[in-house]
């Protein structure tokens, strides 16, 4: 039996840990615009350039094939700048949303800083996302520019171009066009005044109905970002830190981006998609020493065996943490026996904007948990009652995680939902929508999630979203989608589908379905099983039951069926 704890000795700790610092302190840490005014891309690489970091490493970039290359703060300065004179040009002025879909590339990256520069609005897109969830999110933004590659182009966005009518323009970064409007462009920029509160950054999330959710972060997040870079991942200025999320989820944006350039820190960027001897040579080889990382592609380590590990040595690496999904004990001790070194689980969410409650590297870790929450985080188990909210108290009581107010990279809205946005806020405190219990030591355990939205390989995915692209294909009545456990990626997307009259099952339609749900939505989002039912469950008012669909998958207890159709 493993103990319950991993206590930390000094020897545990190849680096005094940074202290904490509180948000007024990190504000003061940042530079903040020359003349007034704040600003992500300054604070992440102009203000770096211009000073004693410009010849530094900022990124290493490892492409898919071939030698890696090095970007140093001022050549990222001056190639951010080359795009954000490159957008202006296009028409893109502040407040306009500049979306970006592209692999890990150098100029995902220039265009992300490119557009902050210029006060726009930058919403980076997965780019394994197929055509329909593109169109959707662009559509929802208003997206004016959309930056991309010749092959996604010609893959995911040719088909639904004449759909997106806000685009003015789509930019191929590798076309000839693109590639010569980049060279033509000043690599000087003058950054727009921007403010804390001026809109930076647009994420999508996805709900459990409707469509996805737009979550708007103001340039004020930084501080955050700064914030948790130093005391959750305990960046240090000689470290190389790897953040291995793309960029089109929001770790990959506030880790894999914003705070390793934000503390002048060298990040490896790989192209590639996760292959686990070249992760365990890039760790190894670019002497990685803080990684960041989830706990999927953890566990498909762990699958490849411990003599794969054995075949490279990390000496320089000194922390790792994960974020994403429930990271399971094992995972944990796997860490310290293959690594030497726990994985520090950390949680936090695309509305929150950074990471809230860790384990950070001086705590001891309680593996299965997610850790406390950071200096300046007031985290909560708490209920809403028809008596108003309920704060739990009692250690071990399950509830809803809640967080209160007011913290810096706090998302600000949800484009065009002022509604929904409303409602996850009570009483002071912004409601989750996931469940929890606390510790007596004031650990907090993830326990599931309050609504049926899944969470496939790290991913979030509304099962709206999918249900919506198959009820496209003819044969398709309704159609109802959930997560089923995974060992390895957590759930995995499952869908139920009802046919139409005149269609029979069979296997060559479960074939055309799974196809057409991949083609329209993507490997990352579309269902990797579908079962036929003669009809599905749903409640009197019509909506389908997805939680029965899953209990009767998992052969668990139905729970509470009165609102079912067709029941007394
Ligand atoms: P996203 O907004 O896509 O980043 O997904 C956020 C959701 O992922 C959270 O609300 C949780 O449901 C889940 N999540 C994130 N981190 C953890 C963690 N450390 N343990 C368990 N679930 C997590």
């Amino acid at each position: 039996m493993r103990p319950a704890i991993i206590r930390k000795t000094a020897a545990d700790l190849r680096v005094a840990p940074n202290s904490p610092l509180t948000w007024e302190e990190a504000r003061r840490a940042l530079a903040g615009l020359p003349g007034g005014g704040l600003n992500i891309a300054y604070e992440a690489v102009d203000r770096h350039a211009a000073g004693a970091n410009a010849s530094r490493v900022a990124i290493r970039w490892l492409p898919a094939a071939g030698a890696p290359r090095d970007f140093t703060f001022a050549d990222l300065a001056s190639l951010s700048s080359r795009f954000a004179n490159v957008l202006r040009g296009f028409g893109i002025a502040k407040g306009d949303v500049v979306f970006v879909l592209c692999a890990r590339i150098p100029e995902l990256y220039a265009a992300v800083l490119g557009g902050l520069k210029l006060g726009a609005m930058v919403s980076p897109l997965f780019s394994a996302f197929g055509p329909e969830p593109i169109r959707t999110r662009v559509n929802l933004g208003r997206g004016k520019v959309l930056v991309t590659t010749e092959l996604l182009y010609q893959r995911k966005i040719a088909k639904v171009e004449a759909g997106m009518p806000t685009l003015a323009h789509v930019m191929r970064v590798d076309g000839e066009e693109g590639r010569r409007l980049v060279a033509e462009a000043s690599d000087r920029f003058e950054i727009e005044r921007t403010d804390a509160e001026t809109p930076a950054l647009l994420h999508f999330t996805s709900g459990t109905t409707g469509t996805p959710k737009g979550a708007v972060h103001v340039h004020g997040a930084v501080v955050a970002h700064y914030a948790t870079g130093r005391y959750a991942l305990d960046l240090h200025p000689e470290d190389i830190f790897w953040c291995t999320a793309d960029p089109g989820w929001v770790t990959g944006t506030s880790y894999g981006i914003v705070a390793p350039l934000v503390h002048g820190v060298t990040s490896i960027v790989d192209e590639a998609e996760f292959d686990t001897e070249r992760w365990y040579r890039n760790l190894q080889d670019q002497r990685v020493t803080v990684w960041y990382t989830a706990p999927t592609a953890i566990r498909m380590l762990m699958k490849a065996g411990a003599e794969v590990a054995r075949k490279y040595r990390f000496p320089e690496l000194r922390f790792v943490a994960s974020v994403g999904e429930p990271l399971n004990p094992e995972a944990v001790w796997w860490g310290k026996d293959v690594l030497g070194l726990p994985i520090h689980d950390n949680w936090w969410q695309t509305e929150t904007g950074d990471i809230m409650i860790a384990n950070t590297p001086a705590m001891d870790v309680k593996p299965g948990s997610m850790g406390k929450p950071l200096p300046g985080v007031e985290a909560c188990i708490a209920r809403r009652t028809d008596e108003g909210v309920k704060i739990v108290d009692l250690p071990g009581v399950e509830g809803e995680l809640a967080l209160r107010a007011g913290w810096p990279s706090m998302f600000r809205g949800y484009l065009d939902q002022e509604e929904r946005y409303r409602k996850c806020f009570a009483g002071g405190l912004y409601f989750t929508g996931d469940l929890a219990r606390r510790d007596a030591d004031g650990y907090f355990w993830f326990v599931g999630r309050a609504d049926d939205v899944i969470k496939s390989a790290g991913h979030l995915i509304g099962p709206f979203e999918v249900e919506s692209a198959l009820m496209e294909h003819p044969a398709v009545a309704e159609a109802g989608v959930i997560g089923k456990p995974d060992p390895v990626v957590g759930e995995v997307v499952k869908a139920f589908v009802s046919l139409r009259a005149g269609f029979e099952p069979s296997e060559k339609l479960r074939m055309e379905l799974l196809g057409h749900a991949r083609k329209r939505l993507g490997a990352a989002v579309a269902p990797k099983e579908i079962e036929f039912a003669p009809s599905l469950p749903r409640t009197r008012s019509g909506k389908i039951m997805r939680r029965l669909l899953k209990a009767r998958e998992l052969g668990l207890p139905e729970g509470d069926t009165s609102t079912l159709e067709g029941t007394a």
